[in-house]
């Protein structure tokens, strides 16, 4: 049973524990650095990147930077936001681990949330569609080219994955497709290998 950490500091990590669960893990909340002892992999949810940065502690921060070197990390949304750079702002301070950079509001406000049909690579295709839920997602400027692209929205990339980083800047973990779970835990069988073979033809 893959032992798997979801950040609990703030935002929308009771729906990733749920998914988690439903997929037999076993899942711990993650607020203080001895919580992540004995994770094989760990979920960074989404919320508020403004006020994951102000509760967080340098402690946390320091040890979940050495978590993310060894292990399988996803950041849906605000927690792409914090595991990737952004423009400078400080308000927010992300650990810019991933090559990825994103303007954190890039589809507008909360009203402007939305849902779309989402084109996957091969690895993640299924017979239904992949809805993509967008809640003041982020959008990604540039990044670089050791990150592949999984997902795309219209022709812009919306998952994409450098290592054993995963990012959506979507909640996955709303739409009852567990596609992007099961995808994730797939990697604690072989941590630091990257096992996205295909890019699609749009990188
Ligand atoms: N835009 C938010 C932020 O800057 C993220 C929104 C979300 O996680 N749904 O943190």
């Amino acid at each position: 049973m893959a032992r798997v950490g979801v950040l609990a500091l703030q935002g929308d990590f009771p729906m990733h524990e749920k998914r988690l669960r439903e997929l037999g893990c076993q899942v711990k909340q993650v607020r203080v650095p001895n919580d992540l002892d004995g994770l094989e992999a760990l979920i960074w949810p989404g919320g508020e990147s403004t006020t994951m940065t102000r509760i967080m502690s340098d402690e946390l921060r320091s040890a979940l930077k050495e978590f993310c070197q060894t292990h399988p990390v996803w950041g849906t949304c605000a927690g792409m936001i914090m595991l990737s750079q952004t423009d400078p702002d400080p308000r927010v301070k992300t650990l810019g681990i991933a090559n990825v950079h994103v303007n954190r509001n890039g589809w507008g406000r909360q009203v402007h949330s939305f849902e779309g049909e989402l084109r996957v690579i091969p690895e993640l295709e299924e017979k239904k569609p992949c809805i993509g839920m967008f809640i003041r997602a982020p959008r990604i400027s540039s990044m670089g080219k050791d990150v592949l692209t999984l997902a795309w929205f219209r022709d812009e990339a919306v998952a994409v994955a450098q290592g054993n980083i995963l990012l959506t800047t979507f909640h996955p973990e709303l739409t009852g497709d567990d596609r992007f779970h099961r995808l994730f835990l797939s990697w604690i069988l072989e941590p630091n290998k990257n096992r996205i073979v295909s890019t699609g033809d749009r990188n």
